[in-house]
């Protein structure tokens, strides 16, 4: 009977067995993931502390019962090690595993900056529910966390730690917040509503020494400035998890390279999510997820389906200043329009034809995202 093998219990590599098992209840699934497998929402990661919420209240549905429900044979704690494409062999910490097809969705990691400073290893990101578990211990007694990162991660961080009553300070070598989603005049809109909630915004420097202080950690940054805090969060961007792939022979480019059916170099093991680069394109947001994921389903049930992704706006949770952004890719030719200007902007990126390939929505225009996503073009279609 032929086996499909999962790695990964993310979002992708749930969804997509969910999706699948709606089409076939019967073929035979292994869901393998090197944590605790339980499913949960990665997005409240940014947004749970103010709720007060730890991880465990995070947790959505157990990995024992996802199993059941999904009828699969979930392996938790189970680290993949090398991927052998020619004989279809996993090389795990249980053991080698066979597979007929494979589904990557291993996610993304943090990326690093190199820090100098007898505590740079102190600085913490957060990436998955255990990241959250040890963000949450240490948290214990912070009046003042230090951000890294002005980007939307960093920012939904900022606002959601500053509304619990925590002093934040951002610091971002760039001139404005969400600079690699928005034009200036949308991004510099949350400097304002983020002051008011005691943000204290330092933009054109970079963070470059962490040492031990006594109560926390003392900061030197690029400019020489230093700041005293009580905890270090990098949210500095996630790179796909490649390293598997890579080493297993598949293409690999920004991510796992596959086609718009989500299939790799290798005819027989496909990718999603944050670990995948799919026809040229990063997507890891929720949306594109589900949309991936549920044409893999229809693929991995005999019928071969491309991924079709639609006008996908995405929501950045800043309730201080509301946010929806449809990003444009770095090459792409336009130019921002501002088509309102009030207690937020609205701003669309026009092509030569006058056509939106884009737009950044703050204030009280974030909730025309649905209208603007109508009469945007999809990445692709233009
Ligand atoms: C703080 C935060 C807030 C976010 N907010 C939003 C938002 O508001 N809206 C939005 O659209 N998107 C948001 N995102 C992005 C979105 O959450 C991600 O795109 C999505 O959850 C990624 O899912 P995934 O399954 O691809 O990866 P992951 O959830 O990272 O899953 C990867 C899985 O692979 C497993 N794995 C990796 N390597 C191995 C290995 N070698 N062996 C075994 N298992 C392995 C991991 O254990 C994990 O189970 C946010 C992301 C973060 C970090």
């Amino acid at each position: 009977m032929e086996s499909i093998v999962v790695l990964g219990s993310g979002l992708a590599g749930y969804t997509v067995v969910r999706e699948l098992r709606k089409l076939d209840g019967d073929i035979a699934v292994t869901l393998l993931s090197r944590d605790d497998g339980d499913f949960y929402s990665k997005p409240m990661l940014s947004n749970a502390y103010a709720q007060r919420k730890d991880a465990t209240g995070l947790v959505q549905t157990p990995a024992a019962q996802m199993a059941r429900q999904l009828g699969i044979q979930l392996r938790s704690r189970c680290e993949v090690n090398a991927i052998d494409a020619t004989n279809k062999r996993l090389h795990t910490s249980h053991g080698v595993l066979a597979y007929d097809r494979l589904v990557l969705a291993a996610g993304a990691d943090p990326i690093r900056i190199p820090l100098q400073g007898d505590a740079a290893d102190a600085v913490l990101s957060v990436n998955d529910i255990a990241d959250y578990a040890r963000f949450r211990a240490a948290m214990q007694g912070v009046k003042h966390i230090a951000i890294m990162g002005g980007g939307l991660i960093g920012c939904e961080f900022a606002n959601d730690l500053a509304a619990a009553g925590v002093a934040v300070s951002v610091i971002d070598p760039g001139a404005y917040p969400l600079a690699s989603l928005m034009p200036e005049l949308a991004g510099t809109q949350l400097v304002q509503p983020f002051a008011a909630l005691g943000v204290d915004w330092r933009f054109g420097v970079s963070v470059s020494r962490v040492d031990a202080a006594p109560a926390g950690y003392a900061l030197t940054l690029s400019d020489g400035s230093r700041l005293q805090t009580g905890l270090v969060l990098s949210a500095v961007g996630l790179r796909p998890r490649t390293g598997l792939a890579k080493a297993a022979g598949l293409a690999v480019n920004r991510g796992i390279v596959v086609d718009a059916k989500l299939r790799s170099s290798e005819r027989d093991i496909y990718a999603l999510g944050d670990c995948a680069e799919i026809d040229g394109r990063v997507l890891p947001f929720v949306l594109p997820i589900m949309h991936a994921a549920r044409a893999l389903a229809k693929t991995l049930a005999g019928d071969e389906t491309p991924a079709a992704f639609p006008v996908m706006p995405v929501v950045v949770k800043t309730p201080a200043h509301p946010v929806a952004v449809l990003p444009v890719a770095r090459d792409a030719a336009g130019e921002w329009c501002t088509l309102a200007n009030g207690n937020g902007v609205k701003m669309a990126f026009m092509d030569a034809a006058g056509r939106i390939g884009g737009f950044a929505l703050t204030g009280e225009y974030a909730a025309e995202r649905n209208e603007m996503a109508k009469l945007a073009i999809v990445p692709g279609q233009g």
